[in-house]
């Protein structure tokens, strides 16, 4: 298992942004408090509504060999 660094690849191949369980309201925040990559960043400060987690089909998961899930309820992939 590797840390998962905020860098740009990994930013463009976070799919946070097509979970169900990712605030709709997200693009409307100008402060940016959703940028997805929760694997990094640790949890969100949002309340999160766990109906699903898609982190398992995402290639950061992958490359790093991650296992987790809900990053953004439970903070950020032990590296
Ligand atoms: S593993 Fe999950 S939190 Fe991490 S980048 Fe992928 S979709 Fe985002
Ligand atoms: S960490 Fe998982 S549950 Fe949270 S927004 Fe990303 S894909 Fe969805």
């Amino acid at each position: 298992m590797k840390e998962v660094h905020v860098n740009l690849h990994n930013i463009r191949n976070c799919i946070c942004g097509k979970c169900p369980s990712f605030p709709g309201k997200w693009r409307e925040m100008a402060h940016a408090d959703m940028p997805g990559l929760f694997c990094a960043h640790g949890k969100s400060k949002l309340e999160i509504e766990q109906i699903g987690c898609i982190c398992g089909e995402c290639a950061v998961q992958q490359e790093h060999g991650l296992a987790g899930m809900y990053y953004c309820v439970n903070g950020r992939a032990a590296g």
